[in-house]
């Protein structure tokens, strides 16, 4: 069977997905389709409020800077930084 987005064939490949009722497709494939649908995890980015969207960047930079160097503290300002845009 092949890829839903790319076309190639994906049968007996590692990192392969399917997509209920549609077919499979690479996971670098739908990474790229939930991209252009602005979708993660089955969150839909366009449906959220700026607030909600501003809150997530937030917790997002924290966890990542918390994951990069531990003893750094959390950056509590990026949250007041992109609400305040
Ligand atoms: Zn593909």
């Amino acid at each position: 069977m092949k890829c839903l987005i790319c076309a190639r064939y994906c049968v007996g490949q590692r990192d392969v997905r399917i997509l209920q009722g549609q077919g499979p497709l690479h996971q670098a494939c739908l990474r790229t389709l939930q991209f252009a649908k602005r979708q993660y995890l089955g969150l839909d980015l366009t449906a959220q409020k700026d607030e909600e969207l501003a809150q997530l960047v937030a917790l997002i930079e924290n966890e990542l800077a918390s994951r990069n160097n531990r003893s750094h503290k959390p950056k509590t300002e990026c949250y007041i930084r992109t609400t305040l845009q």
